[in-house]
């Protein structure tokens, strides 16, 4: 069978390289021609020897799931909607800050847990990405921002142009999809592959609190916590994991977390849903709620979508939710939303392709993770 040798960490890929009877340090330049120089032709390998190559191209391929299309905003996000088969499509969003460039990276596709608000838990659970999709949005990413760099027609400058952070905030629960979640991370991290810190690379997940106790284990990295909800009875509706894993057992799990994690607070995403979880009452309870976990608040404006049944809090109701949280001495950010063309925030990633080849669209996105 071929293999994708984007599916391999260092560790598999090293035992490719035995099973096929070669050196297993030939992982780490493989690693090194994959990830870094972006290259899916093993021809281009200039130091392995070409007898080497010529095997490699019998036996393996690099593939990266296929762009269908490539939407640049004004502001410079860019979306990529990327086959993986099937007629099922993922996207990855690439958002150019002043001193970074955030990648928000998708890990199934749909969601089976079905939160209410959400258009990904709306389509429910179709399957989870191999290692190769999800890592391959982040290889699709740098070698684009690359070939775009060499143009200047936008001001946004070079250094914004690479991906310096990746949040797991795309279609799917991460946690959900464990292993190659996690086998993907270990590529972020590697030295020989992406060499992101850990604390630039964040994990969101609604709360499966035994699989975020065995990523402490496997691999702590940045932590974000959909929490949306101050009390258990409004989280259940939100949140239907909740009834499973409910809040006091998720705020014990976060905290033993941070006993290992890059950062020292955990980010608590909170939905701001009109007249749902977003009144004084609310932020007080949350305060109360979260007292002896370290933790920093990221209000998300709800983004609509036909036949939700919420609407997005009054801008009025979200400053006096986040003042109260920030006079109880909480630093709080307020995700900002770029335009009103709704199909394209992260946590909201199934929105329709209407037009291909438009070379801009309004997008709601502003990742204030880190
Ligand atoms: N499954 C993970 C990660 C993907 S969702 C999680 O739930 O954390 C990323 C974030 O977007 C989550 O906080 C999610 O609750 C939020 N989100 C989902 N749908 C949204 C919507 N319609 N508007 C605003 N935020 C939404
Ligand atoms: Fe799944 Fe996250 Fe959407 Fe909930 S918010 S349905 S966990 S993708």
């Amino acid at each position: 069978m071929i293999a994708n040798l984007l599916n391999y960490d260092a560790k598999s890929l090293a035992d490719f390289f035995v099973e096929i009877g070669e050196k297993p340090f030939r992982a780490k330049q493989l690693l090194r021609w994959i990830h870094q120089s972006g290259t899916a032709d093993f021809g281009h390998m200039s130091d392995l020897a070409k007898n080497l190559r010529d095997k490699l191209a019998h036996l393996a391929i690099i593939e990266a799931p296929q762009v269908i299309s490539d939407f640049v905003a004004e502001d410079g996000t860019r979306k990529w909607l990327l086959s993986v088969g099937a007629e099922n499509a993922i996207e990855s969003v690439f958002i150019p800050e002043v001193n970074r460039g955030t990648l928000c990276v998708s890990s199934q596709v749909g969601c089976a847990l079905a939160c209410t608000f959400c258009s990904t838990g709306r389509q429910g659970f179709n399957r989870n990405l191999t290692v190769a999709e999800i890592i391959g949005q982040l290889w699709i990413a740098n070698k684009l921002l690359r070939e775009n760099s060499s143009l200047s027609a936008s001001d946004v400058s070079t250094s914004e142009r690479v991906v310096s952070n990746v949040v797991m905030m795309g279609m799917g629960e991460p946690l959900a999809n464990f292993e190659n979640v996690v086998m993907a991370l270990d590529l972020m991290l590697d030295d020989y592959a992406y060499g992101l810190s850990r604390r630039r690379v964040t994990v969101s997940t609604s709360g499966l609190v035994p699989a975020l106790d065995r990523l402490r284990e496997r691999c702590p990295v940045a932590l974000a916590v959909s929490l949306h909800a101050p009390n258990d009875a409004l989280r259940d509706q939100l949140v239907p994991i909740n009834k499973k894993y409910p809040l006091n057992e998720l705020l014990a799990a976060c905290r033993r977390y941070l006993t290992v994690a890059p950062r020292d607070f955990v980010t608590f995403e909170y939905v701001m849903l009109d007249g749902i979880n977003d009144s004084v009452i609310h932020a007080r309870e949350l305060i109360q709620l979260v007292q002896d976990t370290p933790c920093k608040f990221n209000l998300i404006p709800f983004n609509s979508f036909h036949g939700s049944g919420y609407r997005r809090s009054k801008a009025e109701n979200i400053r006096i939710f986040r003042d109260i949280l920030m006079q109880a001495g909480f630093v709080v950010t307020v995700r900002k939303t770029r335009g009103d063309d709704i199909d394209a925030a992260c946590g909201q990633l199934a929105g329709q392709v209407k037009d291909k080849t438009r070379r801009t669209a309004t997008m709601p996105i502003n990742m204030e993770m880190q």
